[in-house]
């Protein structure tokens, strides 16, 4: 098949790309870089297989027939969103809506990336699908959450009115190599201030929980969901929970860092807990998570090491 996949230069969008050329696929990556880095394509420079196009997805496009569309442009990290309020918005709705579009076109499958921010700081725990989420419609997150909600919203449209072949997956908290060291997300933090000696900063008193899925098995998930007749929402992540607080210890110990951990003022909205419910995914797509956050710290470890002294050299210029 020939793939599209949209944020192909973003963590997972880059990784998602690995796995569909490896699985014999042509893929066409289509990206404008906002949060994306082509650092994260370099191994595909010579692969035939794969074709680039630097493009903001929110202005129409058409480059040509493709099977199946994988819509994963988005600015992802709250720092990342919150910088881009207005272009997160943009790219969940017209951004989302141009994709859809090229899938009616060609009449090929849609997989949108979701997220369990659509839960918003949820009073249901753990999360299943059918939960409408408790979201604060203009608070600082609202950017990102309202954005994810109204791409849902038009998927499932698409599929109602227009008969695409759609599927939506709600990602919760994934990490692994090629997660932006400097996107402040909380592993990227907390390992790359382990590596470096410094403090590990929990925000508010640690005790809110989260829970941490590899991206390899975040990435099964998703191609199981794309090969399935599942048009409802899936939740893929990996149901064991920590506290932030536990999680910087685990960082620390695997780690073997001194560093000390220090306390900063939790950020406004910060969902208390978060934990998917796998069960619609146990039971459709066969799929449930096999690696563990110590051992996924570890698999990660490297990438992390590798890109200090490339966080070193930003910080002189
Ligand atoms: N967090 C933290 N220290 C950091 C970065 C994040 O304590 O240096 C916390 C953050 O407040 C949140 C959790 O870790 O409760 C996960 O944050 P992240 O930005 O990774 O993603 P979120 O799940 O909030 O979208």
């Amino acid at each position: 098949m020939r793939i599209l996949v949209t944020g192909a230069a973003g963590f997972l969008g880059s990784h998602l790309t690995d796995a569909l050329l490896a699985d014999g696929h042509s893929v066409l990556g289509v990206d404008n870089l906002c949060t994306g880095s082509l650092r994260n394509l370099d191994h595909l420079r010579n692969e035939p297989r794969f074709e680039f196009r630097e493009h903001d997805i929110c202005l129409p496009f058409d480059f040509g027939k493709v099977e199946y569309v994988f819509n994963f442009a988005s600015p992802a990290s709250p720092q990342d969103y919150s910088r881009l309020g207005i272009e997160t918005l943009a790219v969940g709705s017209d951004g989302t809506r141009n994709a859809l579009d090229v899938a009616h076109k060609y009449q090929a499958g849609f997989l949108h990336a979701s997220t369990s921010e659509c839960y918003g700081d949820p009073a249901v725990h753990p999360q299943t699908e059918d939960y409408w989420g408790n979201v604060n419609p203009i608070g600082p997150r609202s950017v990102y959450d309202e954005a994810k909600r109204f791409s849902e919203a038009l998927v499932m449209a698409y599929h109602r009115y227009r008969k695409v072949d759609t599927r939506l997956v709600r990602i919760f908290n994934t990490y692994g190599p090629r997660l932006q060291a400097n996107d402040g997300r909380v592993i990227s933090n907390f390992v790359v201030q382990a590596l470096q000696g410094q403090d590990l900063t929990v925000y508010g008193d640690g005790s809110q929980t989260r829970s941490f899925c590899y991206v390899s098995d975040e990435i099964d998930g998703i191609l199981r969901l794309s090969r399935s007749d599942q048009h409802l929402p899936v939740n893929i992540g990996n149901p064991n929970e920590w506290t932030i607080l536990e999680c910087a210890k685990t960082v620390l110990r695997i780690t073997g860092s001194s560093s000390k951990i220090i306390f900063s003022p939790l950020p406004v909205d910060d969902p208390m807990q978060r934990k998917p419910d796998i069960t619609r995914a146990r039971k459709f797509l066969g799929w449930e998570p096999k690696i563990d956050l110590e051992t996924g710290l570890k698999l990660s470890l490297e990438y992390f090491r590798e890109t200090l002294p490339l966080r070193a050299g930003l910080a002189e210029k």
